[in-house]
């Protein structure tokens, strides 16, 4: 991630008082390397590591951070600060009912979160809400949304395939009326890539039902496209927000920059998963910690605290025994815990006769190591990683180079990966004890 890269130039710099110009040139080009690797569109990074520089060059640094620790506070600062500072509520503050139109292509998620929307204002803002759906040209698009409906209790404008868009999102407004609903939320169709046909419709629609919000809603793991997308959206409709959707993916966190820059808009929520309640607030400060990986950090300590966590260790064992399988992602979660475990050193420095066991665990030197193996897992597909027979040579150089070690790294770890996997078919057959044995604990 972003923190262990920069971390390891950052160490470097030593000194004091000012960050020198050279110490600052260092630091940005593997910021522009690291942003560039979290897919962070091109022009973004450039004015974005243009402007962390600016401000590192006058930067004093504070008594109790070391020069490294100021570079670091400066790109968390601007982070924030380029994903829109504070988090944006919605903008219902209007007569109602407020109409929500979402925009967005196909499969980003636009029928899901209009399903997470109408729940969030039904159940938190005591909202009545209809739905409408104008995909006029997919049977099982208005479907989906008949379903999510019924999941969660709201009501929706009937419509059928072959019917004008532009019409039913009329009427739809004018039964809303009607019925004195406080909120009207407008799905739309989408195809799979930007096209006039669609954005003449998009534009239509917003013309006519005049929405106090369009959302533009996008999939996060299309991570420099996503950008593109965005601008070809926000040239034709005024945008006033945008849904980062499949965030609990294997999304890097740049789309969200990206979009950011690019359409002036706030991003206002983020969907971490397929059911109705997984679509949160956005909150730029977090999403800059994630990027940063510092999130992940502080998960890590969380976690320790909490000492093993044996809810995941549970689901583990229970997947084992039910599949039998054992991919790469198990094995990350796996060495997460074994660090997690591994950390604990720390807390038993403070118990009597801590001290020895911690020194026995410091020459293992877990912590590093485990970074560096997340890292190389974290650079691969999600394909790879649940089929990791497919990586092959070009593959190999690929995730070296996307996780800042030499391919040599990425063989020990496929080979660690495959004694772990011999050793947890064993293990699966047998019960939670002796996992938790096997991982170390
Ligand atoms: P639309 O074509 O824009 O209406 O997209 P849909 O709402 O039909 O979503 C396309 C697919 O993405 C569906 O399988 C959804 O379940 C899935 N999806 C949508 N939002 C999320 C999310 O936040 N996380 C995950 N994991 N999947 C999502
Ligand atoms: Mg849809």
């Amino acid at each position: 991630n972003l923190t262990s890269r920069l971390s390891r130039v950052l160490d470097s710099i030593r000194g004091q008082g000012r960050l020198t110009e050279e110490q600052i040139n260092t630091a940005a080009r593997e910021l522009r390397m690291a942003l560039l690797e979290a897919d962070v569109a091109l022009p973004v990074v450039k004015r974005f590591v243009e402007e962390v520089k600016r401000k590192a060059l006058g930067a004093e640094i504070t008594q109790s951070l070391t020069p490294g620790q100021e570079f670091l506070r400066i790109v968390q600062r601007e982070l924030t600060a380029t994903l829109g500072g504070k988090a944006e509520p919605l903008n219902l503050r209007q007569q109602p009912p407020a109409v929500i139109l979402m925009a967005g292509l196909q499969g980003s998620g636009k029928t899901t979160t209009t399903g997470k929307l109408a729940r969030l204002l039904k159940e938190h803002e005591k909202k009545k809400v209809m739905l409408v759906s104008c995909d006029v040209y997919r049977p099982a698009a208005i479907e989906q949304l008949l379903i999510l409906a019924g999941q969660v209790g709201v009501e929706v404008y009937p419509s059928a395939v072959g019917q004008d868009p532009v019409a039913i999102a009329s009427a739809a407004l004018a039964e809303a009326k009607k019925q004195y609903a406080d909120v009207l939320i407008v799905d739309t169709a989408g195809r799979t890539t930007v096209d006039e046909e669609m954005m003449r419709e998009i534009a239509a629609l917003h013309a006519a039902v005049k929405p106090v919000e369009t959302l533009f809603v996008v999939d996060s793991m299309t991570g420099q496209d996503a950008a593109k997308t965005a601008r070809a959206f926000a040239d034709r409709v005024p945008l006033t927000g945008v849904v980062l959707t499949k965030v609990d993916g294997d999304a890097r966190g740049g789309a969200a920059l990206s979009v950011r820059e690019v359409t002036g808009a706030p991003i206002k929520f983020l969907g971490v998963g397929e059911k109705s309640d997984k679509l949160e607030v956005f909150h730029p400060d977090r999403i800059a910690s994630r990027i940063l990986g510092q999130g992940d950090v502080m998960t890590l300590i969380e976690e320790t605290v909490r000492k093993v966590d044996h809810d995941k260790a549970a689901k583990l064992a229970d997947k084992l025994k039910k599949t039998k399988r054992f991919d790469l992602e198990d094995f990350r979660e796996q060495m997460l815990q074994m660090q997690n475990m591994g950390s604990m050193a720390a807390l038993l420095d403070k118990l009597p006769g801590g001290a020895q066991l911690q020194a026995q665990l410091r020459n293992v030197d877990a912590d590093k190591q485990v970074r560096r193996a997340v890292a190389i897992i974290n650079s691969m597909t999600p394909h790879e990683r649940r089929f990791p027979d497919v990586i092959k040579a070009s593959r190999k150089r690929r995730i070296a180079a996307g996780s800042g070690v030499e391919v040599q790294e990425v063989n020990k770890l496929l080979r660690q990966f495959d004694t772990t996997r011999e050793m947890m078919k064993k293990v699966a057959s047998g019960g939670m004890g002796k996992l938790m044995r096997a991982m170390g604990g």
